[in-house]
């Protein structure tokens, strides 16, 4: 790195490692400049003039060209302290638009935008002293390996791969004004691939043949030859351009350098001053020295072919070109498009996943219920059963002695009237224990659920007759209000048998030990339901039991299951009904179900069985 005495402060993006060596090599020289200097004025009575310096291969390698310019310049000019900042493009134009530069160092291209939208000036000109000895130095070479015999004009680049170090450098703008003077659009006709800084690198894509030719600045072949990094016969020029007086081969028309630029808010004077101290500078002190400034025409008439920079909003960006510049805005896009579609897909599974688990587990929470509630019409008969059998017996018995009867009046040859009778009568009591033992299978079966459209007064006869017999074997008066027609409800009948009978059995046991026992099942239309009541008149709810009624397991008798009430709960819940327990009208409790009635269509679909059972 080329750095003098005097070098001003370099306000851009530099790593740690680099500010220190950097540190290190120019204290020893700011000490002595600081001696000299102190006698005259301090640094800081010295106004400040800010350089914008166009880094595109990084700070240190911006310094590293134009720090002597700088050197110079505060060397000239002692009454002001020149300072650089570097960046890229949009940077520089975002600090000339704040008003925060005096002057910019840079390329042709972004001077002529400055230019036009922020009427800048060229003080000077660049000539690059280990360059070759042209007014104009500036243009591209487009190369290919020599072997390549298909490849020697630049009209054999069409449908070719194009190297380059990105869209928006000079080099490669002024390569694709040539190519199109050929016909081949760059974007169109052939494919460009774009590989970054350094130059080599794209050299490396030709060799690897990921590239059939490749775009780079003038003399950078001649360079590298020199230092041995290429083959003097490795690659060839396309397009050759014969310049006599320009000693490097050039594809392309040659165009001034960069250009030392003053912008609308520099002062005149000081405008003025650093003209003429760039002028002044001698050749041979640093790389690079400054002449007046070039006509930068031909730089306006190539962007203006190409319709970018100033001339852009004419034109839309090739895709190519528009990913490029955007393209760690498209990088990010992209990969957030790729996190949401994985995030989305990995949602769905993981919704399908849990859906399936939870319609797995509603399975069988609903084949553990179904269990539940045959067990407890299993137990409900098992209560019921001795009741039901001595109901049985009471119709067989009846029979036998009708039977014996007709045995007698045969073997006594009467007529055969009363025989008739007997036997009329021996058929009516075979009816009566049919339908109790016909009532109890069913009731014990094992069915899967289904709501149908029902008949309410048919099912709570039904349930009533099943119960009859255990309240007659305990000497309980079972009174019923069930009116003679009430609209279908839609019902699994067994499970409204099952809680219907469960109350039934509760109000049996809650009443059981009294002299007076008495249960009411009442079952009344209201408004669009149909509302049943089961009433006793025992001792009421338990303290604690008008809180826990319905829990599951929740029971008062020694040897009781406490899961009636939740059971039947769920069962009325799941038919849209409600459940509930009150015992303010002590004594005694009153359980209250209401399940609503069927739609019109369904009390028309089905015909009422009208014939109540004989019980
Ligand atoms: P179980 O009958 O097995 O105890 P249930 O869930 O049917 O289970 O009843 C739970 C509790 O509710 C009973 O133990 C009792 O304390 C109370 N209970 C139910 N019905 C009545 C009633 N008619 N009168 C007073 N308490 C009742």
């Amino acid at each position: 790195m080329k750095t003098r005495s005097g070098r001003p402060i370099v306000s851009s993006l530099m790593t740690p490692g680099a500010m220190v060596r950097r540190l290190r090599s120019i204290l020893p020289v700011a000490a002595a400049l600081a001696l000299w200097i102190a006698p005259c004025a301090g640094a800081e009575h010295r106004t400040e003039v800010r350089i914008g310096v166009l880094a595109f291969m990084g700070p240190e390698e911006a310094e590293s060209a134009w720090g002597p310019t700088l050197d110079d310049l505060n060397a000239a000019l002692p009454e002001y302290h020149f300072t650089m900042s570097t960046g890229s493009i949009s940077f520089l134009t975002a600090a000339v638009a704040a008003h925060r530069l005096d002057f910019l160092i840079t390329n042709p291209g972004h001077y002529l935008e400055l230019k036009i939208d922020y009427s800048a000036v060229a003080l000077a000109t660049e000539q690059d002293l280990d360059g070759p000895p042209a007014r104009r130095s500036v243009g591209s070479t487009i190369v290919a390996l020599n072997r390549r015999l298909d490849l020697q004009r630049l009209e054999d680049l069409k449908g070719r791969k194009l190297a380059a170090v990105a869209p928006d450098t000079f080099g490669f703008r002024a390569a694709a004004l040539e190519l199109l003077g050929q016909g081949v659009d760059p974007f169109q006709d052939a494919i460009p691939l774009f590989v970054g800084y350094p130059v080599s690198a794209m050299l490396d894509a030709l060799r690897q043949g990921r590239a059939d030719a490749g775009i780079i600045r003038s003399c950078a072949l001649e360079e590298l030859i020199a230092q041995h990094k290429v083959g003097p016969n490795e690659f060839k020029v396309l397009g050759h351009a014969p310049d006599e007086a320009f000693v490097c081969k050039v594809s392309t028309r040659l165009y001034p350098g960069w250009a030392f630029v003053k912008v609308a808010q520099t002062p005149e004077p000081l405008a003025k001053a650093v003209a003429g101290a760039l002028l002044a500078m001698q050749p041979g002190r640093g790389d690079k020295f400054w002449t007046e400034p070039d006509d930068y025409q031909s730089v306006q008439d190539l962007y203006r072919t190409l319709k970018i920079g100033p001339y852009a909003p004419f034109t839309r960006l090739g895709m190519a070109e528009l990913i490029w510049t955007y393209r760690y805005a498209v990088f990010l896009a992209a990969m957030a498009a790729i996190w949401t579609l994985v995030h989305v897909i990995r949602v769905a599974y993981l919704i399908k996943r849990r859906t399936r688990q939870l319609e797995e587990a509603h399975e069988l929470v609903r084949l553990k219920d179904a269990k539940m509630e045959h067990a407890l019409r299993l137990s409900l008969m098992g209560e019921m059963a001795s009741s039901l059998a001595h109901e049985i017996n009471q119709p067989l018995a009846a029979i036998l002695s009708y039977a014996r009867g007709c045995e007698r009046r045969l073997a006594r040859g009467e007529n055969d009237e009363g025989v008739r009778d007997a036997l009329g009568r021996i058929a009516t009591q075979a009816q009566r224990a049919g339908d109790i033992v016909r009532r109890m299978r069913e009731f014990v079966r094992k069915n899967p659920t289904r709501q149908e459209p029902t008949d309410p007064v048919a099912l709570f006869q039904d349930a009533l007759a099943l119960f009859e017999p255990s309240a007659a074997s305990r000497e309980l008066r079972v009174e019923a209000d069930i009116p003679s027609r009430l609209p279908m409800i839609r019902a699994d009948r067994l499970q409204i048998e099952e809680v219907t009978i469960n109350l039934l059995q509760n109000a049996l046991e809650a009443v059981d030990g009294q002299i007076d026992k008495q249960v009411t099942l009442a079952v009344v239309q209201k408004d669009s339901s149909i509302v049943i009541t089961v009433t006793d008149n025992g001792p009421g709810l338990a303290p604690d039991a008008r809180e826990r009624l319905f829990e599951a397991f929740y029971t008062t008798k020694p040897g009781g299951l406490g899961l009636g009430l939740s059971l039947s709960r769920s069962i009325i819940e799941s038919h849209g009904g409600q459940l509930s327990a009150d015992d303010r009208a002590r004594p005694g409790a009153i359980f209250r179900f209401h399940l609503p009635i069927a739609n019109p269509m369904e009390q028309k679909s089905l015909s009422r069985p009208q014939e109540r059972l004989d019980v």
